[in-house]
């Protein structure tokens, strides 16, 4: 039920949990985060309050300046550690958190097992990860565009790969989702609560739009590719 996510030279981790903390508002039942470590994407999950994700954390950190937290609002899967997003790939090249609803995930389902796939949860959100390995291309932007051609219903998804770690892609349609433009760093949120400690200036993306950050550098596009020219917003209330 909320998303954030960072790219930057601090280390992630407690920026985004601080972040997911700002968005408890919402509603959840689990929390996760997966940080890459320059090698390989860290995942840590949990069912219930942010302070058991946070007891995980203590006995297993998750260093590094790219990732993506979620919390969950249970909709395809009980609430379980297993069901917690983020969710990724077979090989964990791909880490996705997700809000809202897949509509078609049980036909994309049969057809990834199909092809040899294999499930470790129960949600819709986990055909989008093993979607983008089945369609990687070599290219994260376009590989992205093809998966969510795919996906019919709503989604707000904060996208990593181990293939671009200078990298972290948004996507959304029907689900909210914000990026915040720092200096040497930027972040995606389902709200600006969750940014505005770091930063007042935001794109609000709209449905269809997906935006590409690295750490000095974001550029908004729609799905089919065209580049979107907007002017950021600047937030002048405080919370
Ligand atoms: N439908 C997804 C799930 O049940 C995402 C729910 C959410 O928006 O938190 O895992």
């Amino acid at each position: 039920c909320g998303i954030v996510g960072y790219i930057g030279s601090k280390q992630a981790q407690g920026i985004l949990l601080e972040g997911l903390s700002k968005l408890e508002y919402r509603g959840y039942d689990s929390a996760g985060l997966a940080v890459y470590n320059g090698e390989t994407i860290g995942v840590n999950k949990s069912k219930g309050r942010l302070t058991n994700l946070q007891d995980k954390l203590k006995v297993r950190s998750l260093p590094g300046q790219l990732g993506i937290g979620h919390t969950r609002w249970a909709t395809h899967g009980k609430p379980s550690d297993e069901n917690s997003h983020p969710h990724v790939d077979h090989a964990g090249r791909f880490a996705i958190v997700h809000n809202g609803i897949i509509e078609n995930y049980i036909e994309l389902k049969e057809e990834l097992i199909a092809k040899g796939y294999q499930f470790t949860s129960e949600t819709d959100t986990e055909v989008v990860a093993k979607l983008l390995s089945e369609l990687w291309n070599g290219d994260l932007v376009s590989t992205v565009q093809k998966t969510v051609a795919r996906l019919e219903g709503a989604y707000a998804l904060g996208i990593v790969s181990e293939y671009e770690p200078d990298k972290l892609v948004a996507v959304r349609y029907a689900s909210p989702l914000v990026v915040g433009i720092g200096k040497g760093e930027n972040f995606i949120a389902s709200d600006i609560p969750a940014i505005l400690k770091h930063t007042r200036d935001v794109y609000i993306l709209e449905d269809g739009e997906m935006a590409i950050l690295k750490a000095d550098e974001v550029t908004l596009m729609k799905v089919d590719g065209s580049l979107v020219d907007r002017e950021s917003l600047r937030v002048n209330w405080d919370i």
